[in-house]
Protein backbone atom coordinates (compact mmCIF):
# COMPACT_ATOMS: atom_id res chain seq x y z
CA UNK A 1 0.00 0.00 0.00
CA UNK A 2 2.70 2.38 1.06
CA UNK A 3 4.80 1.73 -2.03
CA UNK A 4 1.85 2.41 -4.57
CA UNK A 5 1.23 5.84 -2.91
CA UNK A 6 4.91 6.61 -3.36
CA UNK A 7 4.83 5.84 -7.08
CA UNK A 8 1.42 7.50 -7.37
CA UNK A 9 3.30 10.72 -6.20
CA UNK A 10 6.58 10.60 -9.01
CA UNK A 11 3.76 9.53 -11.73
CA UNK A 12 0.97 12.21 -11.55
CA UNK A 13 1.44 15.07 -13.31
CA UNK A 14 1.07 18.18 -11.00
CA UNK A 15 0.00 21.70 -11.92
CA UNK A 16 2.52 24.00 -11.37
CA UNK A 17 0.74 27.17 -12.17
CA UNK A 18 0.44 27.93 -8.16
CA UNK A 19 3.91 27.15 -7.47
CA UNK A 20 5.29 29.85 -9.62
CA UNK A 21 4.40 33.42 -8.41
CA UNK A 22 4.08 34.43 -12.13
CA UNK A 23 1.69 31.96 -12.05
CA UNK A 24 1.53 31.00 -15.88
CA UNK A 25 0.18 27.43 -16.68
CA UNK A 26 2.58 24.75 -16.82
CA UNK A 27 3.01 21.17 -15.50
CA UNK A 28 5.45 19.01 -14.38
CA UNK A 29 5.54 14.83 -14.54
CA UNK A 30 5.55 14.98 -10.41
CA UNK A 31 5.51 17.47 -7.45
CA UNK A 32 7.38 15.79 -4.53
CA UNK A 33 7.60 17.65 -0.90
CA UNK A 34 10.26 17.87 1.36
CA UNK A 35 9.44 18.47 5.15
CA UNK A 36 12.25 16.63 6.80
CA UNK A 37 15.91 14.86 5.69
CA UNK A 38 13.87 11.35 6.21
CA UNK A 39 12.09 13.03 3.07
CA UNK A 40 15.43 14.13 1.37
CA UNK A 41 16.94 10.57 1.81
CA UNK A 42 14.22 8.75 0.91
CA UNK A 43 14.00 10.75 -2.47
CA UNK A 44 17.55 10.61 -3.25
CA UNK A 45 17.85 6.65 -2.59
CA UNK A 46 15.04 6.01 -4.87
CA UNK A 47 15.55 4.37 -7.88
CA UNK A 48 12.28 6.07 -9.56
CA UNK A 49 14.54 9.55 -8.29
CA UNK A 50 17.95 8.16 -9.94
CA UNK A 51 15.99 7.04 -13.29
CA UNK A 52 14.32 9.99 -13.62
CA UNK A 53 15.75 13.75 -15.20
CA UNK A 54 15.72 16.41 -14.86
CA UNK A 55 14.41 17.93 -11.64
CA UNK A 56 14.22 21.23 -10.13
CA UNK A 57 13.99 21.85 -6.41
CA UNK A 58 11.53 25.30 -5.48
CA UNK A 59 11.13 27.13 -2.84
CA UNK A 60 8.13 29.69 -2.81
CA UNK A 61 8.79 30.12 -7.03
CA UNK A 62 8.87 33.82 -6.78
CA UNK A 63 12.03 33.72 -8.80
CA UNK A 64 10.87 31.88 -10.98
CA UNK A 65 8.84 31.08 -14.40
CA UNK A 66 7.68 28.15 -15.84
CA UNK A 67 7.44 28.77 -19.69
CA UNK A 68 6.07 25.54 -20.37
CA UNK A 69 5.57 22.08 -19.09
CA UNK A 70 8.25 20.98 -16.85
CA UNK A 71 9.14 16.90 -18.26
CA UNK A 72 10.69 15.70 -15.16
CA UNK A 73 10.26 16.16 -10.81
CA UNK A 74 9.56 19.54 -8.88
CA UNK A 75 10.58 19.23 -5.31
CA UNK A 76 8.90 21.66 -3.19
CA UNK A 77 11.43 22.60 -0.29
CA UNK A 78 9.58 22.75 3.59
CA UNK A 79 12.51 22.25 5.62
CA UNK A 80 11.55 23.54 9.01
CA UNK A 81 13.36 24.74 11.83
CA UNK A 82 16.03 27.27 13.41
CA UNK A 83 18.35 26.66 15.88
CA UNK A 84 20.91 28.97 17.57
CA UNK A 85 24.42 27.65 17.40
CA UNK A 86 26.56 30.53 19.21
CA UNK A 87 25.30 33.48 21.18
CA UNK A 88 28.14 36.27 22.96
CA UNK A 89 26.93 39.76 24.00
CA UNK A 90 28.15 40.49 20.31
CA UNK A 91 26.50 38.37 17.77
CA UNK A 92 24.48 35.63 17.38
CA UNK A 93 25.03 32.19 15.27
CA UNK A 94 21.66 30.94 13.77
CA UNK A 95 21.54 27.99 11.83
CA UNK A 96 18.02 27.75 9.65
CA UNK A 97 16.71 25.27 7.83
CA UNK A 98 16.36 25.83 4.23
CA UNK A 99 12.07 25.62 3.64
CA UNK A 100 11.64 28.74 6.39
CA UNK A 101 9.78 31.75 5.03
CA UNK A 102 12.82 34.63 4.60
CA UNK A 103 10.30 37.09 5.35
CA UNK A 104 9.05 35.94 8.94
CA UNK A 105 13.06 34.93 9.87
CA UNK A 106 13.42 38.89 9.19
CA UNK A 107 10.61 39.44 11.66
CA UNK A 108 11.43 36.83 14.18
CA UNK A 109 14.95 38.49 14.33
CA UNK A 110 13.84 41.72 15.05
CA UNK A 111 12.11 40.59 17.95
CA UNK A 112 15.26 39.04 19.16
CA UNK A 113 16.73 42.33 18.33
CA UNK A 114 19.30 40.29 16.59
CA UNK A 115 20.55 42.90 13.48
CA UNK A 116 21.94 42.56 9.61
CA UNK A 117 18.66 41.27 8.23
CA UNK A 118 16.29 44.13 8.87
CA UNK A 119 16.38 45.70 5.02
CA UNK A 120 15.84 42.64 3.92
CA UNK A 121 11.73 42.78 4.99
CA UNK A 122 9.09 41.66 2.53
CA UNK A 123 11.67 39.69 0.02
CA UNK A 124 9.56 36.99 -0.54
CA UNK A 125 10.91 33.47 -0.95
CA UNK A 126 12.72 30.33 1.50
CA UNK A 127 15.84 31.47 3.43
CA UNK A 128 16.83 28.14 0.99
CA UNK A 129 16.86 30.23 -1.94
CA UNK A 130 18.17 33.66 -0.55
CA UNK A 131 22.16 32.16 -1.32
CA UNK A 132 21.23 31.32 -4.85
CA UNK A 133 21.06 34.75 -6.23
CA UNK A 134 22.34 36.06 -3.07
CA UNK A 135 19.23 38.62 -2.44
CA UNK A 136 19.62 42.20 -1.81
CA UNK A 137 17.87 44.88 -1.03
CA UNK A 138 18.54 48.31 0.26
CA UNK A 139 22.36 48.39 0.37
CA UNK A 140 21.83 45.16 1.86
CA UNK A 141 22.46 41.50 0.85
CA UNK A 142 22.78 37.83 2.33
CA UNK A 143 26.19 37.56 1.90
CA UNK A 144 26.56 40.50 4.26
CA UNK A 145 25.46 38.24 7.04
CA UNK A 146 26.14 34.82 5.66
CA UNK A 147 28.43 32.25 7.85
CA UNK A 148 28.16 28.78 5.91
CA UNK A 149 25.49 27.09 3.52
CA UNK A 150 25.07 23.51 4.16
CA UNK A 151 24.10 21.41 0.44
CA UNK A 152 23.08 17.87 0.22
CA UNK A 153 24.66 16.09 -3.21
CA UNK A 154 21.48 14.70 -5.66
CA UNK A 155 24.40 12.21 -6.62
CA UNK A 156 25.66 10.95 -3.57
CA UNK A 157 23.62 12.31 -0.45
CA UNK A 158 26.11 13.75 1.05
CA UNK A 159 26.32 16.69 3.15
CA UNK A 160 28.90 19.54 2.59
CA UNK A 161 29.20 23.13 3.71
CA UNK A 162 30.31 25.80 2.06
CA UNK A 163 31.82 28.95 3.84
CA UNK A 164 31.20 32.58 2.98
CA UNK A 165 34.42 32.68 0.66
CA UNK A 166 33.45 29.71 -1.33
CA UNK A 167 29.76 30.99 -1.98
CA UNK A 168 31.43 33.19 -3.99
CA UNK A 169 28.92 35.77 -3.83
CA UNK A 170 28.33 38.57 -6.15
CA UNK A 171 25.75 41.02 -7.47
CA UNK A 172 22.84 39.23 -7.32
CA UNK A 173 24.55 35.76 -7.98
CA UNK A 174 26.53 32.85 -6.43
CA UNK A 175 28.23 29.51 -7.16
CA UNK A 176 24.73 28.20 -6.73
CA UNK A 177 23.95 29.90 -10.23
CA UNK A 178 26.91 27.64 -11.85
CA UNK A 179 26.64 24.68 -13.39
CA UNK A 180 29.07 22.56 -11.14
CA UNK A 181 26.03 22.91 -8.40
CA UNK A 182 23.48 22.15 -10.32
CA UNK A 183 23.10 18.63 -8.00
CA UNK A 184 23.32 20.01 -4.82
CA UNK A 185 20.36 21.32 -2.84
CA UNK A 186 20.65 23.68 -0.06
CA UNK A 187 19.35 22.25 3.34
CA UNK A 188 20.16 25.14 5.64
CA UNK A 189 22.33 28.44 5.99
CA UNK A 190 23.94 29.91 9.24
CA UNK A 191 23.94 33.84 9.71
CA UNK A 192 25.86 35.67 11.87
CA UNK A 193 23.85 38.63 13.53
CA UNK A 194 24.57 41.08 15.51
CA UNK A 195 23.06 41.57 19.50
CA UNK A 196 24.91 44.94 20.08
CA UNK A 197 26.81 47.79 18.11
CA UNK A 198 23.94 47.51 15.79
CA UNK A 199 25.34 49.10 12.22
CA UNK A 200 21.80 49.97 10.39
CA UNK A 201 22.17 51.08 6.62
CA UNK A 202 20.60 53.81 5.60
CA UNK A 203 22.28 54.36 2.52
CA UNK A 204 19.35 54.21 0.18
CA UNK A 205 17.34 57.68 -0.25
CA UNK A 206 14.04 56.56 0.43
CA UNK A 207 14.83 54.62 3.70
CA UNK A 208 17.05 57.64 4.97
CA UNK A 209 13.67 59.68 4.18
CA UNK A 210 11.55 57.72 5.51
CA UNK A 211 13.57 57.44 8.79
CA UNK A 212 14.94 61.20 9.29
CA UNK A 213 12.18 61.66 12.08
CA UNK A 214 14.54 58.95 14.59
CA UNK A 215 18.09 59.87 15.59
CA UNK A 216 19.87 56.96 15.10
CA UNK A 217 20.13 55.99 18.90
CA UNK A 218 15.82 55.56 18.70
CA UNK A 219 16.57 52.79 15.81
CA UNK A 220 15.36 49.21 15.78
CA UNK A 221 16.05 46.76 13.25
CA UNK A 222 11.73 46.67 13.58
CA UNK A 223 11.37 50.40 12.89
CA UNK A 224 13.40 49.75 9.60
CA UNK A 225 12.06 46.46 8.21
CA UNK A 226 8.55 48.45 9.08
CA UNK A 227 10.24 51.44 7.33
CA UNK A 228 10.94 49.13 3.84
CA UNK A 229 7.52 47.06 4.23
CA UNK A 230 5.92 50.59 3.46
CA UNK A 231 8.32 51.86 1.08
CA UNK A 232 7.85 47.89 -0.98
CA UNK A 233 3.91 48.05 -0.15
CA UNK A 234 4.10 51.36 -1.73
CA UNK A 235 5.56 50.23 -5.12
CA UNK A 236 5.33 46.69 -5.69
CA UNK A 237 2.53 44.51 -6.66
CA UNK A 238 1.73 41.74 -3.76
CA UNK A 239 2.20 38.43 -5.93
CA UNK A 240 -0.72 36.90 -4.75
CA UNK A 241 -3.37 39.89 -5.92
CA UNK A 242 -1.53 40.79 -8.89
CA UNK A 243 1.29 38.01 -10.35
CA UNK A 244 4.99 38.39 -10.99
CA UNK A 245 8.61 37.81 -9.67
CA UNK A 246 9.91 40.89 -8.58
CA UNK A 247 12.60 42.31 -10.77
CA UNK A 248 12.49 40.93 -13.97
CA UNK A 249 15.67 42.00 -15.47
CA UNK A 250 19.35 42.55 -13.37
CA UNK A 251 20.00 46.31 -13.37
CA UNK A 252 23.44 46.74 -15.66
CA UNK A 253 26.09 48.10 -15.11
CA UNK A 254 28.79 49.75 -17.79
CA UNK A 255 31.85 51.85 -18.32
CA UNK A 256 32.68 54.98 -17.23
CA UNK A 257 33.05 56.03 -20.84
CA UNK A 258 29.70 54.34 -21.57
CA UNK A 259 28.11 56.38 -18.89
CA UNK A 260 29.24 59.75 -20.35
CA UNK A 261 27.95 59.33 -23.55
CA UNK A 262 24.67 57.99 -22.23
CA UNK A 263 24.66 61.27 -19.99
CA UNK A 264 25.35 63.74 -22.72
CA UNK A 265 21.91 62.16 -24.17
CA UNK A 266 19.91 62.08 -20.92
CA UNK A 267 22.08 64.28 -18.09
CA UNK A 268 19.37 62.64 -15.16
CA UNK A 269 20.18 58.94 -16.01
CA UNK A 270 20.64 57.79 -12.26
CA UNK A 271 24.31 56.03 -11.80
CA UNK A 272 25.46 54.06 -9.04
CA UNK A 273 29.43 53.34 -8.97
CA UNK A 274 30.21 49.36 -8.36
CA UNK A 275 33.97 48.02 -8.21
CA UNK A 276 33.30 47.12 -12.01
CA UNK A 277 31.94 50.17 -13.55
CA UNK A 278 28.67 52.41 -13.12
CA UNK A 279 25.25 50.53 -12.01
CA UNK A 280 22.01 52.02 -14.09
CA UNK A 281 18.39 51.60 -13.09
CA UNK A 282 16.74 49.25 -15.53
CA UNK A 283 13.33 50.38 -14.11
CA UNK A 284 14.57 53.70 -15.50
CA UNK A 285 15.74 52.62 -18.87
CA UNK A 286 12.49 50.82 -19.23
CA UNK A 287 10.50 53.78 -18.64
CA UNK A 288 12.39 55.88 -20.75
CA UNK A 289 11.34 53.75 -23.99
CA UNK A 290 7.64 54.15 -22.88
CA UNK A 291 6.88 50.73 -21.17
CA UNK A 292 5.65 51.87 -18.13
CA UNK A 293 2.60 50.39 -17.09
CA UNK A 294 1.73 48.74 -20.59
CA UNK A 295 0.61 45.39 -21.29
CA UNK A 296 -0.17 42.96 -24.37
CA UNK A 297 -2.54 39.84 -23.91
CA UNK A 298 -2.18 39.52 -19.78
CA UNK A 299 1.36 40.68 -19.85
CA UNK A 300 2.81 43.79 -18.87
CA UNK A 301 4.75 46.00 -16.65
CA UNK A 302 3.62 47.17 -13.68
CA UNK A 303 1.97 50.57 -13.48
CA UNK A 304 4.41 51.76 -10.62
CA UNK A 305 7.54 50.20 -11.10
CA UNK A 306 8.77 49.31 -15.04
CA UNK A 307 11.09 46.69 -13.80
CA UNK A 308 7.72 44.44 -12.21
CA UNK A 309 6.94 42.20 -15.56
CA UNK A 310 3.36 41.22 -14.32
CA UNK A 311 0.54 38.33 -15.34
CA UNK A 312 -2.93 39.93 -15.87
CA UNK A 313 -4.19 36.50 -16.13
CA UNK A 314 -4.85 34.38 -18.78
CA UNK A 315 -1.44 34.62 -20.66
CA UNK A 316 0.67 31.08 -21.41
CA UNK A 317 4.68 31.05 -22.14
CA UNK A 318 4.67 32.20 -25.41
CA UNK A 319 2.74 35.20 -24.72
CA UNK A 320 4.71 36.09 -22.13
CA UNK A 321 8.17 35.85 -23.81
CA UNK A 322 6.87 37.88 -26.72
CA UNK A 323 6.80 40.53 -24.13
CA UNK A 324 9.72 39.78 -22.30
CA UNK A 325 11.43 40.08 -25.90
CA UNK A 326 9.61 43.58 -26.65
CA UNK A 327 11.26 44.88 -23.53
CA UNK A 328 14.61 43.64 -24.25
CA UNK A 329 14.32 44.72 -27.77
CA UNK A 330 13.08 48.28 -27.14
CA UNK A 331 16.28 48.87 -24.24
CA UNK A 332 18.50 47.26 -26.80
CA UNK A 333 17.23 49.97 -29.43
CA UNK A 334 17.18 53.21 -27.29
CA UNK A 335 20.75 52.39 -25.60
CA UNK A 336 22.04 49.75 -27.66
CA UNK A 337 21.95 47.47 -23.94
CA UNK A 338 21.00 44.23 -23.43
CA UNK A 339 19.26 43.52 -20.35
CA UNK A 340 19.74 40.27 -18.93
CA UNK A 341 16.96 38.07 -16.99
CA UNK A 342 17.31 38.02 -13.00
CA UNK A 343 14.43 35.93 -13.19
CA UNK A 344 14.95 32.28 -13.84
CA UNK A 345 12.81 31.15 -16.85
CA UNK A 346 12.64 27.50 -17.70
CA UNK A 347 12.11 26.17 -21.08
CA UNK A 348 10.71 22.27 -21.04
CA UNK A 349 12.86 22.05 -17.82
CA UNK A 350 16.50 23.66 -19.63
CA UNK A 351 17.30 27.32 -17.85
CA UNK A 352 16.83 29.51 -20.63
CA UNK A 353 20.37 31.68 -20.08
CA UNK A 354 20.06 35.07 -18.50
CA UNK A 355 21.39 36.93 -21.37
CA UNK A 356 18.89 35.04 -23.84
CA UNK A 357 21.46 34.16 -26.22
CA UNK A 358 19.33 31.87 -28.92
CA UNK A 359 16.35 32.70 -30.53
CA UNK A 360 14.76 30.40 -27.87
CA UNK A 361 10.90 30.12 -28.93
CA UNK A 362 10.52 31.90 -32.14
CA UNK A 363 13.02 29.79 -33.78
P1 LIG B 1 12.43 29.98 -5.98
O1 LIG B 1 11.87 30.99 -6.89
O2 LIG B 1 11.59 28.82 -5.65
O3 LIG B 1 13.82 29.47 -6.57
C1 LIG B 1 14.75 30.38 -7.11
C2 LIG B 1 15.95 29.60 -7.66
O4 LIG B 1 16.69 29.05 -6.58
C3 LIG B 1 15.55 28.43 -8.54
O5 LIG B 1 16.51 28.29 -9.56
C4 LIG B 1 15.60 27.26 -7.61
O6 LIG B 1 15.86 26.03 -8.27
C5 LIG B 1 16.74 27.64 -6.67
N1 LIG B 1 16.53 27.12 -5.32
C6 LIG B 1 15.48 27.36 -4.51
N2 LIG B 1 15.64 26.74 -3.34
C7 LIG B 1 16.83 26.10 -3.41
C8 LIG B 1 17.55 25.26 -2.52
N3 LIG B 1 17.10 24.95 -1.31
N4 LIG B 1 18.75 24.75 -2.94
C9 LIG B 1 19.24 25.05 -4.18
N5 LIG B 1 18.59 25.83 -5.06
C10 LIG B 1 17.41 26.35 -4.69
N6 LIG B 1 14.95 39.30 -4.75
C11 LIG B 1 15.93 40.09 -4.23
O7 LIG B 1 17.10 39.71 -4.27
N7 LIG B 1 15.64 41.29 -3.64
C12 LIG B 1 14.37 41.76 -3.54
O8 LIG B 1 14.15 42.83 -2.99
C13 LIG B 1 13.32 40.98 -4.11
N8 LIG B 1 12.06 41.42 -4.07
C14 LIG B 1 11.06 40.68 -4.65
C15 LIG B 1 9.75 41.19 -4.64
C16 LIG B 1 8.73 40.46 -5.21
C17 LIG B 1 7.32 41.02 -5.20
C18 LIG B 1 8.99 39.19 -5.79
C19 LIG B 1 7.87 38.36 -6.36
C20 LIG B 1 10.28 38.69 -5.81
C21 LIG B 1 11.34 39.43 -5.25
N9 LIG B 1 12.67 38.97 -5.26
C22 LIG B 1 13.67 39.74 -4.70
C23 LIG B 1 13.00 37.68 -5.89
C24 LIG B 1 12.79 36.46 -4.95
O9 LIG B 1 11.90 36.76 -3.91
C25 LIG B 1 14.09 35.96 -4.34
O10 LIG B 1 14.99 35.59 -5.36
C26 LIG B 1 13.89 34.76 -3.41
O11 LIG B 1 15.08 34.44 -2.77
C27 LIG B 1 13.33 33.54 -4.12
O12 LIG B 1 12.95 32.59 -3.14
P2 LIG B 1 12.04 31.36 -3.51
O13 LIG B 1 11.98 30.45 -2.33
O14 LIG B 1 10.75 31.80 -4.04
O15 LIG B 1 12.92 30.68 -4.65
P1 LIG C 1 14.79 52.37 -6.52
O1 LIG C 1 14.90 53.05 -5.20
O2 LIG C 1 13.74 52.81 -7.48
O3 LIG C 1 16.20 52.47 -7.28
C1 LIG C 1 16.37 51.94 -8.58
C2 LIG C 1 17.65 51.13 -8.64
O4 LIG C 1 18.72 51.97 -8.31
C3 LIG C 1 17.64 50.00 -7.64
O5 LIG C 1 17.41 48.81 -8.31
C4 LIG C 1 18.97 50.07 -6.92
O6 LIG C 1 19.87 49.01 -7.23
C5 LIG C 1 19.62 51.35 -7.43
N1 LIG C 1 19.92 52.24 -6.28
C6 LIG C 1 19.08 53.12 -5.67
N2 LIG C 1 19.72 53.75 -4.67
C7 LIG C 1 20.97 53.25 -4.64
C8 LIG C 1 22.12 53.50 -3.83
N3 LIG C 1 22.10 54.40 -2.84
N4 LIG C 1 23.24 52.78 -4.07
C9 LIG C 1 23.28 51.85 -5.04
N5 LIG C 1 22.24 51.57 -5.83
C10 LIG C 1 21.09 52.27 -5.65
O7 LIG C 1 14.70 50.80 -6.29
P2 LIG C 1 13.44 49.86 -6.15
O8 LIG C 1 13.22 49.19 -7.44
O9 LIG C 1 12.30 50.58 -5.46
O10 LIG C 1 14.00 48.76 -5.16
C11 LIG C 1 14.43 49.07 -3.86
C12 LIG C 1 15.35 47.96 -3.37
O11 LIG C 1 14.61 46.72 -3.33
C13 LIG C 1 16.53 47.73 -4.32
O12 LIG C 1 17.65 47.40 -3.57
C14 LIG C 1 16.09 46.55 -5.16
O13 LIG C 1 17.16 45.73 -5.57
C15 LIG C 1 15.18 45.77 -4.20
N6 LIG C 1 14.13 45.06 -4.95
C16 LIG C 1 14.50 43.94 -5.62
C17 LIG C 1 13.56 43.20 -6.32
C18 LIG C 1 13.97 41.92 -7.01
O14 LIG C 1 13.10 41.17 -7.41
N7 LIG C 1 15.23 41.65 -7.13
C19 LIG C 1 12.25 43.64 -6.38
C20 LIG C 1 11.92 44.82 -5.73
C21 LIG C 1 12.87 45.54 -5.00
P3 LIG C 1 19.88 47.57 -6.52
O15 LIG C 1 18.71 46.86 -7.10
O16 LIG C 1 21.18 47.03 -6.97
O17 LIG C 1 19.77 47.76 -5.06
Amino acid sequence: MKQVTHSRKFFMPSSLQNHHSMQLPAKADALIKWRSMDDVKNTLSSDKFKADSPYLILGEGSNVVFLNDFPGTVILNQLKGCEVIEKTNDHVILDVAAGQSWHELVMRCNEWTYSGIENLALIPGTVGAAPVQNIGAYGTEFSNVCESVSVISCQTGEVSVLSNAECEFGYRSSCFKQDKWKDYVIVSVRLRLRCQNHQWNLSYEPLKKALLAYRSDQLTGDLISQAVIAIRQSRLPDPKALPNAGSFFKNPVISDERLAELLKEDSSLPHYPQPNGEKLSAAYLIQACGLKGQSDNGVGTFSKHALVVVHHGDADGQVFWHFIQKIRQSVQKRFGMSLELEVRCYDQGNLVSPSCATDWYFA
